[in-house]
């Protein structure tokens, strides 16, 4: 059930019919994981806090820097130094507390990781590197969760749904496993923080779609977005039969 007050507080999204009121109870029954508490993550977690998704498990193993504050913008001056995932749980606790709020502070091994995805309904990836990125991806088919995949480097976001749910969807692995471009993080080419932003609140939106369950997510599409330009482009991407991480799975 819903309180008087969570009426109230989600009351301009329980308007929208594809929400109403039992699209709310569904936000407050699912968990999420959100892996990395930096760019991406930063609106991701904001927005899930706001918009009532009642649990949230936070990954981060880093501390806040003086660096991460220009895009990073759950964290201010004052969180410089703490631990990422401490800094994002004061102001998420301010925004709403009636969720809850569940700390990784330890980077997540294979174990860790296999165990922090079964325990949630949907992950989201925000972290920053190809290790983890295919770590988490490879977990989320083994648990068969739906995975919200982002990334933005320089003035290029790309965003994608993967949902091994779903015997046509692609993983991460299909479209980005067999090595093209050398691995960048912002620490090194650089990115506008805007940018970061557009792409964690789509990742936000696609993941309040999957637990509400309503519109259609981008399942097999890859969204290619150009800031420079201020251009959308939409790719679709289909599952490899060969994939070594999902190919089996699905059989
Ligand atoms: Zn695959």
């Amino acid at each position: 059930m819903l309180s008087d007050e969570e009426l109230l507080r989600y009351s301009r999204q329980i308007l929208l019919q594809h929400v109403d009121i039992e699209g709310q109870l569904r936000l407050k029954q699912s968990r999420v994981l959100i892996v990395g508490m930096g760019g991406l993550g930063s609106p991701v977690a904001l927005y899930l806090a706001a918009a009532g998704v009642g649990e949230l498990h936070l990954a981060d193993f880093d501390r806040v820097d003086l660096t991460n504050l220009q895009r990073q913008i759950i964290h201010d001056t004052q969180s410089v130094g703490q631990n990422k995932v401490d800094s994002a749980i004061n102001r998420l606790t301010a925004i709403n507390p009636e969720i809850n709020l569940v700390p990784h502070l330890a980077a997540l091994d294979e174990d860790s990781l296999a165990t922090a995805v079964e325990s949630v309904d949907l992950v989201l990836d925000c972290s920053d590197n190809f290790t983890t990125r295919e770590a988490v991806n490879a977990a989320c088919v083994v648990a068969a969760r739906p995975l919200v995949s982002g990334a933005a480097i320089r003035l290029e976001g790309q965003l994608s749904v993967f949902d091994p749910r779903r015997a046509d969807s692609p993983c991460y692995h299909c479209l980005y496993g067999h090595g093209s471009e050398s691995e960048l993080t912002c620490s090194e080419a650089g990115v506008i923080g805007p940018l970061v932003g557009l792409v964690g609140s789509l990742q936000a939106l696609e993941a309040l779609k999957l637990l509400a369950g309503f519109g259609e997510p981008m399942v097999g599409r890859l969204l290619l977005i150009d800031a420079l330009g201020t251009r959308f482009r939409e790719l679709k991407v289909k599952r490899d039969p060969g994939c070594s991480v999902c190919g089996a799975a699905h059989e």
